[in-house]
C-alpha cells in the first residue's frame, strides 16, 4: 500500500509499505476524509518529536473499516467512522487515574504518525477499536467529521481545562483550526466576553461566527495592554493558549486575573536559551501566590469523546465545516494539502482532503 511519509526531518515522501495486521481486538480502516495538522508540520520540519525514518503521517481522519478481529463487536467492514486522533490503551493505570492521552508515558495515547504509522495510508491499523473508533453519524458532512478527531477534541479540551464559568470573561491567544474550536468552546460554556487574539483575516471571520466579541490584533499593539484596557484594567477570568512561542506564556499568565485558568494546549518546539525554559513573569504570576492556575492537556480521544464531539454538531450547536477552507479531491491530494499547511497562507484554516464520497 501507498502511504504519505516522514523519511527523516525535513522531507516527506511517499512510500510502499505492507498493509498492517489486524489484532483481535483492532481494526484496519481506510481513508474517506483526511486533514494534515500544524503538528505534522512540526513532526517534519521542526523534528519535534525526534527523528523519525519512513513513517506514515497523519492522525486526523474518517474513514470506513476494511477489517475487524474477531473480538470485535460493534464495528463491521464497510461502517464508516471517526477515527480520534489519541486512541489511548484503555486497560492501563493512566487511563483509570483519568488521564487517557498520556497512557504509556507523556503523551503516550498519541500513536497515530508518533509511535506508529498515521492515517495518511492506503490501510492504517486501530488498536482496541470497540474504544477508539465511533460511528460517523448519517447526514454529517466529511468536512465537519473529519475537525473532530483533533480540532474540535483539543479545542473543546482547552475550553474544558478552562473552568469556563457562565459569563467568565476569556481569552484566547491564537486563532488557527485549534483557537477557533476553543472560541466555539468556550461560548459552549457558558462564557461571557471572548477576546480571540489573532489577524488572519479568515480566522478572525469564523471567531466571529464561533463566539468571539473582541478581536485583538496582537502584531499593532502589546496582547495584555488592549486585553486590560478592554476590562477595565483587571484582565480575564480565563486565558486558553492556542498560539505562538515560549513568550506567549508571559502574555498568558499577565492578562489573567487572580483566581483564574490558563489553559494550555498549545505545542512548544523550543524554549528560551541553553536552558530551554518557558519563562513565567514573576511579578505578573502574583509571586507564584496569585492563584493563576495552570492546565495543560493533549487532545482527549477514544470512542466516547467522539460520540459527544458529533452529538454538538449533529445537534447544531456548531458548525466545524467552516475551519475547512481548502478542500481536495482524492488521495494523491495529500501531499499539497500538507505543504499548504506548512505554508499557510492568509486565507487558509484548514486543508482538508476528500478521499472518497
Ligand atoms: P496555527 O498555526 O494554525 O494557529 C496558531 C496561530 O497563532 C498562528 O496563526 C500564529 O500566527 C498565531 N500566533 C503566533 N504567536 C502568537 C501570539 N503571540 N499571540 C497570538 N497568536 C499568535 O496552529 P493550529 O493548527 O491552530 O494549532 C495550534 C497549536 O496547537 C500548534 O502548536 C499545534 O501543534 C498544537 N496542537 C496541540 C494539540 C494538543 O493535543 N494539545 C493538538 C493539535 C494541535
Ligand atoms: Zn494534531
Amino acid at each position: 500500500m501507498k502511504g504519505l511519509a516522514m523519511l527523516k526531518i525535513g522531507e516527506i515522501g511517499w512510500i510502499e509499505k505492507e498493509r498492517p495486521a489486524c489484532g483481535p481486538r483492532d481494526a484496519v480502516v481506510r481513508p474517506l476524509a483526511l486533514a494534515p495538522c500544524t503538528s505534522d508540520i512540526h513532526t517534519v520540519w521542526e523534528g519535534a518529536i525526534g527523528d523519525r525514518h519512513n513513517l506514515i503521517l497523519g492522525h486526523e481522519a474518517l474513514g470506513i473499516v476494511d477489517e475487524v478481529g474477531s473480538e470485535v463487536k460493534d464495528f463491521k467492514s464497510g461502517d464508516r467512522v471517526i477515527v480520534p486522533a489519541i486512541t489511548p490503551d484503555w486497560e492501563t493505570d493512566a487511563a483509570q487515574r483519568g488521564f487517557p492521552s498520556q497512557t504509556g508515558g507523556p503523551l503516550g495515547g498519541w500513536k497515530f504518525s508518533n509511535s506508529k504509522d498515521g492515517v495518511f495510508g492506503e490501510f492504517f491499523h486501530v488498536n482496541l477499536a470497540d474504544y477508539n473508533l465511533a460511528h460517523l453519524p448519517k447526514g454529517m458532512s466529511l468536512e465537519a467529521g473529519v475537525m473532530l478527531p483533533d480540532m474540535l477534541s483539543t479545542g473543546f479540551a482547552g475550553a474544558e481545562n478552562a473552568n469556563i464559568k457562565f459569563g467568565s470573561t476569556v481569552a484566547v491567544l491564537g486563532i488557527g483550526p485549534v483557537g477557533l474550536s476553543a472560541i466555539a468552546g468556550a461560548k459552549l460554556r457558558g462564557a461571557g466576553r471572548i477576546f480571540a487574539v489573532g489577524t488572519r483575516p479568515a480566522s478572525v471571520k469564523v471567531a466571529k461566527e464561533y463566539g468571539a466579541t473582541h478581536i485583538v490584533n496582537y502584531k499593532e499593539g502589546d496582547t495584555v495592554e488592549q486585553i486590560r484596557n478592554a476590562t477595565n484594567g483587571e484582565g480575564v477570568d480565563a486565558v486558553i493558549v492556542a498560539g505562538g512561542g515560549y513568550e506567549v506564556m508571559m502574555d498568558a499568565i499577565n492578562v489573567a486575573k487572580p483566581g483564574s485558568v490558563v489553559s494550555n494546549i498549545n505545542y512548544f518546539g523550543s524554549g528560551m536559551g541553553d536552558q530551554d525554559v518557558i519563562p513565567l513573569p514573576r511579578i505578573g504570576w502574583g509571586f507564584g501566590m496569585a492563584d493563576k492556575n495552570i492546565m495543560t492537556g493533549l487532545c482527549p480521544g477514544g470512542r466516547v469523546r467522539m460520540e459527544r464531539l458529533a452529538e454538538v454538531v449533529m445537534c447544531g450547536r456548531m458548525d466545524p465545516a467552516l475551519m475547512a477552507t481548502h478542500v481536495f479531491k482524492g488521495f494523491d491530494k495529500l501531499e499539497e494539502a500538507l505543504l499548504l499547511m506548512k505554508e499557510k497562507p492568509k486565507d487558509l484554516i484548514k486543508p482538508v482532503v476528500i478521499v472518497e464520497e
